[in-house]
């Protein structure tokens, strides 16, 4: 793996984000951030861009911006996807499960999590830390809504991951669903050394910006389960760090759990002056909210700058310069992303199309001539195929269409005729008459899935069968019949 500077440059950036991120610094997280968003990546080192999306989104939901946060998440995801990292992909989708969960949205919290799950999984070599973390998250969310039966199913799935690969589960997280379970079991030996077990672990272990969600879970917890001394324990630990930072939203909600516990334990005076420090933080909490916003719409502009700059940039450098389409490097990437997430059950169809004797067009009658003819044929392609397709030229005078989830193959077989008819029947020549052909070589993507090169592969024989032919021919490649169908 061969760094450029750029991506140096872009992985110093990340770790100060992540660094002042942990110190609870709002504006410089963003610079830091904002500033490793605008190094051009090299492939390689695509993950910088991901985590940074994550930690900012992180940041915005700490901050009380949940929208923001979300914006940031989805952007990490579809990154991910696009440069192929999944464990940020996964990292993505638990946190927008999570912010679901955190607007009552359970149902939709489920979806992205068994998203994660499933997407963790799909890697050639599965990442077991990833899909713990996606699997135990799943189960908080069935022990948050009530649904402990489910919890343990799911739990004693992580149990089975944790056998075979210990090192890959949060042991944090994991203590506190067993807790959890064993309080809905009613299992008192079983809740106080697991809670204990937490408590140790979570006082060894340095206060973690990132952990600090689940570490107010925990005190949530112990607040149900009415364990004063460990609650004060770790409010105690964490007042120092959530407190100092500059995230509203959490200073927020610790100042909520704060008063819970005097409410519930502590004497009169001093519930009262938690009250007091809570109702002066809560007004302060408008005007600065009302500040950071202003702060954050230009923050958000910027970064939305930068990303369509660089979108811009990466766009351009996927498009073929004189029809517009995809190249072929894009289009491969296109087609191999979609392959992957493809629904179960649709047929998709891979033609290529190729100029029958474009050397003579260009010999015969100069390039301009033969530049026109390519022109017309992307333009026929585009009029023909505008949606759920992905349309490129390979170079040359070689085309590809890559039509996705055909509903009716015969409509779309027709289309191609006539897609090949009207190309056939344009007249190129200045004075006189000039008509090209094309030959035509389709496969079709069936039930299973085939993998883009497989695809590729079939339909390239299809069309070499259909020159073989004579030329001006569409050819269909079946793969499910296994045999060759000639039209
Ligand atoms: P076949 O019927 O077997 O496809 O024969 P062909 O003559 O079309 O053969 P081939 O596909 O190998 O020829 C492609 C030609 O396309 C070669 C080159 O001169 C021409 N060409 C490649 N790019 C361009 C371009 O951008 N503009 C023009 N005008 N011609 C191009
Ligand atoms: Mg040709």
């Amino acid at each position: 793996m061969e760094y450029t500077y750029e991506d140096k440059k872009a992985e110093e950036y990340l770790y100060q984000g992540e660094k002042f991120f942990q110190e609870g610094r709002y504006t410089q997280t963003i610079d830091a951030l904002s500033a490793c968003l605008k190094c051009a990546l090299s492939e390689d080192a695509g993950w910088i861009e991901c985590r940074a999306y994550n930690v900012l989104g992180d940041l915005f939901l700490f901050s009380g911006y949940e929208t923001a946060a979300m914006e940031n998440y989805l952007n990490a995801k579809r990154k991910a996807r696009d440069r192929k990292v999944s464990r940020q992909a996964v990292y993505a989708e638990i946190k927008i499960g999570l912010l679901y969960e955190d607007m009552g949205g359970t149902q939709e919290a489920l979806r992205h999590l068994d998203y994660a799950i499933e997407e963790s999984r799909q890697t050639e070599k599965i990442d077991y830390e990833v899909l713990a973390e996606a699997y135990i998250q799943k189960a908080y969310v069935y022990c948050k809504g009530g649904n402990f039966e489910e919890a343990a199913g799911i739990v004693s799935v992580v149990d089975s991951i944790m056998k075979i690969h210990p090192e890959n589960v949060l042991p944090l997280k994991h203590k506190l669903l067993l807790a959890r379970l064993a309080k809905y079991g009613s299992d008192v030996d079983k809740l106080t050394s697991s809670i204990r077990n937490l408590l140790q672990l979570i006082m060894q272990e340095e206060c973690s910006m990132e952990y600090c969600r689940f570490y107010m879970d925990v005190c949530v917890f112990l607040l149900e389960c009415g364990r004063r001394e460990e609650l004060k324990m770790l409010l105690k630990r964490l007042e120092p760090v959530l407190m100092g930072t500059e995230f509203i939203s959490i200073v927020r909600q610790y100042l909520k759990l704060q008063l819970s516990y005097d409410k519930r334990f502590s004497d009169k005076r001093t519930y009262q002056m938690t009250c007091g420090r809570y109702m002066s933080q809560n007004d302060s909490y408008a005007d600065r909210l009302l500040e950071f916003r202003l702060q954050n719409i230009q923050n958000l502009e910027e970064l939305q700058r930068i990303r369509w700059e660089r979108d811009k940039y990466r766009e351009r450098s996927r498009r073929d310069m004189t029809t517009g389409l995809y190249n072929k490097a894009a289009m491969e990437e296109e087609i191999c992303s979609y392959l992957l997430s493809r629904p179960f059950r649709t047929v998709d169809a891979l033609i290529i199309l190729d100029i029958d004797d474009f050397k003579h067009v260009n010999d015969d009658y100069g390039h301009l001539i033969g530049d026109a003819v390519i022109l017309r044929l992307s333009q026929l392609m585009r009029e023909a195929y505008e949606k759920d397709a992905f349309l490129g030229r390979f170079g040359g005078d070689e085309f590809v269409v890559f039509i996705k989830n055909i509903e009716n193959a015969e409509e779309m077989e027709r289309k191609l005729e006539k897609l090949k008819e009207e190309f056939g029947s344009t007249n190129f020549g200045k004075d006189g008459e000039l008509y090209c052909t094309i030959s035509v070589g389709v496969s079709y993507n069936m039930e299973f899935s085939t993998s883009y090169e497989a695809l590729f592969e079939c339909a390239d024989q299809a069309l070499y069968k259909a020159k073989e032919y004579g030329k001006d021919k569409i050819a269909f490649y079946e793969i499910k019949a296994g045999l060759l169908k000639y039209l």
